[in-house]
């Protein structure tokens, strides 16, 4: 895919997000993404079965975003060609009093996925860089040491055999104004509504500022943040699953050797 730079930032790069134009959609018009998306969610599925069958590596797909970014519909439209079995996905909530009398990562190393697994993490441990430092959960040099160990973290997983991929899900805050009117207009989506999400999005700034030191400290050559544009949602679907193909890809996985003599197996009546 054209202008990987725009959504791939190096390591060590400073991130503006002033700088990431939520409605990017690169060159591509929507009825070419959409049908490219679909050749992607066919790589994905059989990469996902060998990935199964080799049972060596490990794919851990980190979603972050604001409220309404589109972290339940990214996993829903990218995963829906994939057999259900290989994946697991985990949803980061408020912390547990029994969570809260751990270090932060304890409820997360658990979840991270085993050997032949896709894993992904709808809000993840960098809420604790995020909502924590926000609101100032913890006191300040709590979190600021945070950053040094998550990449340690996720050095040790790496090293472990998992592949991880960190998606930001930009949207600008128009767009989310939008998508909570949505919720409100209709029935089925009044669930998803929270008044709780208000007193958020009054602090984007805050988040905005949060966010950004999340993705310039914490984006390594063994966890990289992908900014993904995510105003369209069929850009943001085309770009997450491009980026899950090609981490695929890179493994050069293979089917197990089978069986000596196959050929010569007869079923028995
Ligand atoms: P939702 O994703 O809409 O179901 O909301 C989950 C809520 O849990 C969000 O408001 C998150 O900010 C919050 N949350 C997730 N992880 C943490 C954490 N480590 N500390 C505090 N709040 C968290
Ligand atoms: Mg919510």
């Amino acid at each position: 895919m054209q202008h990987q730079q725009t959504i791939q930032p190096q390591p060590g790069q400073q991130i503006n997000l002033a700088g990431y134009d939520p409605d990017y959609t690169g060159d591509w018009e929507k009825d070419l993404a959409r049908r490219q998306f679909k050749d992607n969610q066919e790589r994905m599925d059989a990469l996902q079965n060998v990935l199964y069958a080799e049972h060596k590596h490990a794919l851990l797909i980190v979603l972050q975003a604001m409220d309404a970014g589109g972290k339940d519909s990214t996993i829903r439209k990218v995963m829906e060609g994939i057999n259900p079995q290989g994946v697991h996905v985990w949803s980061f909530k408020q912390p547990t009093p029994e969570e809260l009398d751990h270090d932060f990562l304890w409820r997360i190393h658990q979840h991270v996925p085993a050997k032949g697994m896709i894993g992904i993490f709808n809000r993840s441990h960098y809420e604790d860089v995020l909502v924590v430092r926000v609101n100032k959960l913890v006191p300040d040099d709590v979190w600021q040491a945070r950053y040094d160990h998550i990449n340690a973290f996720e050095r040790l997983i790496a090293d472990s055999g998992v592949t991880i991929l960190k998606f930001y899900l930009h949207i600008s805050k128009a767009e989310q104004k939008e998508r909570f009117e949505d919720r409100l207009k209709e029935p089925d989506k009044h669930w998803k509504f929270s008044r709780g999400d208000l007193p958020v999005r009054k602090r984007w700034d805050d988040y905005m500022a949060a966010y950004e030191d999340a993705l310039t400290r914490c984006n390594t050559a063994w966890a990289p943040w992908y900014i993904v544009p995510a105003n369209h949602k069929w850009y943001r679907d085309l770009v997450i699953s491009d980026a899950i193909v090609r981490a695929l890809e890179s493994l050069h996985m293979e089917y197990p050797a089978p069986e000596p003599d196959l050929d010569k197996v007869k079923i028995p009546d």
